[in-house]
């Protein structure tokens, strides 16, 4: 880290922003300044566990929409993303699950250095205080705490037995030994209340000295001189533009869709994107925006139920279920969830709440990607979003796959006392084509964009392995944009051990080390 003192400026309090808002302020000679547009989480809905589906179009959303997707139908899809301190972990479905020790060691053998399983383990582990602190695995002294539903759905023991039933093995828990195989989930979820990054890292940091947290400023732009050396941000507060300078670093922690629209209203992005739009070219990458990617989810495997399905205890999807498809791949490629909730897209109508359950699929490691791009200048424009949805085949392939295991899960005899029948897709639904056109219409978005300022080396590079912009100086960007390649299961968890480790990277600090179980 090349000496740029230590002065921070951290742009969004979402899940990487208020991570690093607390370790840098750790250090007694930093000063941290936290901007984020939202304010504080003050509805009572947000620490509701139960109330994490009725966020989106809401206050606290950015309300983002894709473009029309040509593979599901022309469908326009929903991207509920955070504004509010906490940023998505404030409004998410509260699922902490670290991801494959593949999915890191993909990204360190593709340029990431440092980035490794072996690399971010010490800090899964500095990040959590689990039920399983014991075990090499775990932390017992971190922000996050972490626990397993004690008492689960009757509708979530079924489904963990109908997945031993087609011969899953199942396993403690989907962050120890073995990913694979049915288990409860393992959740942000503390005396019944959400533990959002803003509740876990910000609030005891708040009060600290050298941090200043500024809330609902927009920011529009970076201040970047003749050698792209960035100077600090220009934001905008109650309808004024204001300026804020630094001689220290500037973080862009505005997740997967937030961070790429700042560099691109910056002039850093693709030349040719920029000249349409009339920004002035500071630095010419043209990976910004680029490289995004979503898990795929389906809304979903519906069925009736015999009995009125009570009320979740917790948040509504207390097991996951992660299935290799193929033995000899490295990590599972199939998901799949139980949810005491019908759910459907806007395609179906849904049987009542009580009426029905779903067993939701998803693919882990899709391989479609596509775009975030501007459409204006204007910082509060909603800006080209294109997940490029189900375009490469793979995706397509596995999805159906997928919907047949959860229809084998959902005739498992485990069900007997619950299953009234199918709902969705419905009994009609039997030949590849039907259940691909049926796929289109319940194709889902799992909530976890992630790409658009990929780590690396290579095609679509946005930053270097220590998170630093290409073609800049003092400018960084650290959240789920940065990561190259999705990790197989949700990315919350892998985003805080990136803002751990980054950490400890901007401080100059010894990186932690931890010996692999
Ligand atoms: C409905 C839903 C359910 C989910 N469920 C799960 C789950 O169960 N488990 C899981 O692991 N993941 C889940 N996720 C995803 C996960 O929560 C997010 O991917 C993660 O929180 C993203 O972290 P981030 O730091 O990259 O960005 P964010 O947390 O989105 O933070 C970005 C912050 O920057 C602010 N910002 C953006 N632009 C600007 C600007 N120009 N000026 C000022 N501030 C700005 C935003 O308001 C926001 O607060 C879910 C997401 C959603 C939407």
């Amino acid at each position: 880290m090349a000496g740029y003192g230590t002065n921070f400026i951290i742009v969004g309090a979402g899940t990487a922003g208020c991570v690093l808002a607390r370790r840098l302020s750790e250090d007694p000679h930093a000063r941290v300044t936290l901007m984020e547009v939202g304010g504080p989480a003050s509805d009572p809905d947000i620490a509701d566990p139960a109330k994490w589906p009725f966020f989106a179009g809401s206050a606290v959303d950015w309300g983002f929409r894709t473009t029309p997707q040509e593979n599901t139908d022309g469908r326009i899809h929903d991207w509920p993303r955070g504004r509010v301190m906490g940023g998505t972990s404030s409004i998410n479905a509260m699922a902490h699950v670290r991801g494959h020790p593949s999915d890191f060691d993909h990204w360190a053998a593709n340029g990431c250095t440092g980035w490794g399983f072996t690399d971010l383990l010490p800090y899964f582990i500095r990040s959590e205080t689990s039920a399983y602190g014991s075990s090499p695995h775990h932390g017992n002294c971190g922000p996050l705490r972490l626990m397993q539903p004690d008492d689960p759905h009757p509708l979530t023991r079924c489904y963990m037995a109908a997945a031993e039933e087609l011969g899953c093995i199942p396993t403690d828990e989907h962050n120890g030994a073995c990913m694979t195989g049915p288990t409860l989930n393992t959740l942000t979820i503390v005396n019944g209340k959400r533990l959002s990054a803003a509740d876990a890292y910000l609030e005891p940091a708040r009060s600290r000295e050298n941090l200043e947290i500024i809330d609902q400023c927009l920011v529009d732009k970076l201040l970047l001189d003749q050698s792209n050396r960035c100077r600090g941000v220009v934001y905008q507060q109650e309808g004024k533009r204001h300026e804020l300078h630094t001689d220290g670093a500037v973080i862009l922690s505005c997740g997967a869709i937030g961070s790429p629209q700042v560099l691109l209203r910056s002039g850093v992005g693709p030349a040719d994107e920029l000249q349409e739009l009339g920004i002035d070219i500071t630095a010419d990458i043209p990976g910004v925006g680029k490289n995004l990617h979503d898990h795929l989810l389906s809304g979903g495997n519906v069925y009736l139920s015999k009995n009125p399905v009570p009320p979740t205890r917790y948040q509504h999807s207390e097991s996951l279920l992660y299935v290799d498809r193929e033995s000899d791949c490295a990590a599972p490629e199939m998901m799949f969830a139980c949810v005491v909730l019908p759910v459907t897209t806007e395609q179906f109508t849904s049987p009542e709440p009580g009426a029905a359950y779903t067993i939701m699929y998803g693919v882990t490691a899709p391989r479609s990607r596509g775009t975030v791009r501007l459409q204006s200048t204007e910082p509060d424009a909603m800006p080209l979003i294109d997940p490029n949805y189900l375009s490469d085949a793979y995706d397509r392939e596995v999805y159906v796959e997928a919907l047949d295991f959860a229809r084998n899960l959902g005739a498992s005899s485990a069900f007997d006392e619950w299953c009234e029948r199918e709902f969705l897709p419905g009994p009609g639904v039997t030949s590849l084509a039907d259940k691909q056109a049926f796929n289109t219409r319940a194709a889902y978005t799992h909530h976890h964009p992630v790409g658009t300022c990929k780590m690396g080396t290579g095609t679509n590079a946005v930053v270097s392995s220590d998170l630093a912009v290409s073609g800049t100086e003092n400018l960084y960007v650290i959240d789920g944009s940065v990561i190259p390649k999705i990790t197989t299961g949700p990315i919350n968890a892998a985003i805080v051990a990136i803002a751990e480790r980054a950490s400890d990277l901007l401080l100059g600090r010894q990186f932690l080390t931890a010996e692999i179980p």
